[in-house]
């Protein structure tokens, strides 16, 4: 989302009566807890130390991905990464089937039946689980 677009809407909050304002938050919040996958980013991007290509901890911002993903420049090697790279949610066009993958997985249940629920192909089921 453009920061444009985000500085309407918080415009448009200030307008806001203290009721729906509350419902406002409740959406927030509800929003928020159901992006698992925007959860695991904003974590990791708390955490990048280093460049994943040269392990060099000098590095700047370099603008950011199509979605919006803070983006990285190695001041050593010149590569650029975000806080995904080098992760299975790197390039993922699904990533937010893939944290249901997993958790499916891990509660053994077969890839005939996560790719049903998740509604992916059983080879998708089967690439991710190597
Ligand atoms: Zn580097």
């Amino acid at each position: 989302m453009k920061n444009i677009a985000l500085d309407s809407i918080l415009q448009l909050i200030l307008s806001l009566n203290y009721v729906d304002t509350k419902r406002l938050n409740s959406s927030v919040k509800q929003k928020l807890d159901s992006d698992i996958v925007g959860k695991v980013i904003a974590e990791r991007e708390d955490i990048v130390s280093e460049c994943p290509h040269c392990h060099s901890p000098e590095f700047v911002k370099h603008g950011v991905t199509a979605k919006g993903i803070q983006r990285y420049r190695c001041k050593e090697c010149k590569k650029t990464f975000c806080s995904l790279t080098k992760t299975p949610l790197y390039k993922m066009r699904k990533q937010d089937k893939w944290l249901s993958y997993v958790s499916m997985m891990w509660d053994g249940i077969t890839l005939r039946k996560i790719a049903k629920t998740l509604n992916i192909s059983l080879r998708t089921a089967f690439f991710w689980r190597h």
